[in-house]
């Protein structure tokens, strides 16, 4: 048992060791890669020129713990707006721009801490080395955001001749990265390097293969997301898989949900990703059993009431596992191996703390006990 113990702890250490070496590039005063944390990033659903409605956006999803923010530029209002939206959030914003370089300078000057240049639909070289000019002059990073849908005409083309046995999804995959490649060689001979790479499709295994493979090929940080996942359950799954995996392998520097769904979800789901993985905390963890039919405490009303009484507990709190665990099965090993536990036994709860046994109480004290318990941290 010690044996095995010590090996998970092992290999939790080696799973940190692991990581990713990359550059680290500044969005405004957020460090992506390097010796950073994963932060979180969402984007906006607003008409970006809807200024008061953008900022309101922004200043919600900043609370809940987006730490980057991206728009849409889709016209030269919204380019326009970004002036009076960057005077108004105190989070790093980044431009997102397709088709017209010329939006890139206008963000830039208006205070973009970072623009998304699409290599599938600007891609002429005078126009790259303007934009590039331009973001040298503001400090700007740039990521260079592959998608596996506005690749360029070229590259589909050379997809043809691709050798037949390689399945569609790696092909795919190899041209995304391709295309990143050729853009990074571009940005670099204009003597820039403060550099993002983003590598999505909307194909959850596509995505993964084309991060491995350019993790492999450059050390500049990468922006993680499944694009286009869809609605709630689906959209959860799809991305938690994708990004998850990745960062399970060490690779992702920041991660973007993107859902069918408010923005303020995508930073929900995006906390619980970082959180499972353990990269980032942000609130106690819960561990609390399915249940079986050897429950003996009510503990779905008992997690429920727990969840609902943690949102109100310091942030600081010392207790950052909790567990909930219904019988003396798998109950006290669980609520041992947390910072606080209960196990239910025969309509009684056995609560832990540390470790160690600290009381047995009836049902209805559990919660009361648990949570005075927590208040001495
Ligand atoms: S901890 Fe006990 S009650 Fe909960 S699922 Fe396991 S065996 Fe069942």
């Amino acid at each position: 048992m010690e044996n095995q113990i010590s090996k998970i702890k092992n290999q939790k250490y080696n799973y940190q060791l692991h990581k990713r070496e990359t550059k680290a590039v500044k969005i405004g005063d957020v460090e992506i890669g390097g010796n950073a944390l994963v932060s979180i990033q969402s984007m906006t659903k607003t008409n970006t020129e809807d200024i008061t409605q953008t900022v309101r956006q922004i200043k919600r999803l900043k609370k809940i713990g987006c730490e980057i923010i991206r728009v849409g530029i889709p016209s030269l209002e919204s380019a326009e707006a970004i002036k009076e939206i960057k005077k108004k959030i105190d989070i790093p914003l980044v431009a997102d721009i397709h088709f017209d370089y010329r939006l890139a300078l206008i963000c830039l000057v208006n205070g973009a801490d970072a623009i998304r240049l699409n290599p599938g639909n600007i891609y002429k070289i005078e126009q790259i080395r303007k934009v590039i000019k331009a973001a040298k002059k503001e400090r700007a990073a740039i990521r260079i955001g592959v998608n596996s849908g506005s690749l360029k005409k070229s590259n589909i083309k050379y997809q043809i001749s691709k050798i037949k046995t390689k399945t569609k999804n790696t092909e795919t995959a190899e041209l995304m990265v391709e295309s990143a490649l050729n853009y990074i060689k571009i940005l670099e001979e204009l003597n820039f390097c403060d550099i993002i790479i983003s590598l999505k499709s909307s194909d959850v295994s596509t995505t993964i293969q084309a991060y491995r493979l350019m993790a492999k090929k450059s050390n500049y940080p990468f922006h993680l997301g499944v694009t286009a996942t869809g609605f709630s359950q689906t959209g959860l799954i799809k991305s938690s898989i994708g990004i998850g995996t990745l960062l399970a392998e060490g690779v992702g520097d920041t991660i973007r949900v993107s859902l069918t769904e408010s923005p303020e979800r995508e930073v929900e789901v995006a906390k619980e990703i970082l959180q499972s993985l353990g990269l980032r905390q942000f609130k106690p963890e819960i561990i609390s059993c399915p249940t079986c039919s050897r429950c003996s405490i009510d503990l779905k009303k008992i997690s429920r009431e727990v969840q609902k009484r943690l949102k109100k507990v310091d942030k600081t709190c010392i207790y950052k596992k909790i567990a909930i665990m219904g019988c003396v099965v798998n109950g006290p090993g669980e609520a041992k191996e947390a910072d606080i536990g209960i196990a239910g036994a025969g309509g009684e709860g056995i609560i832990f703390k540390k470790g160690k046994i600290v009381k047995k109480v009836k049902e209805g004290e559990i919660i009361e006990t648990l949570f005075k318990e927590m208040e001495q941290c």
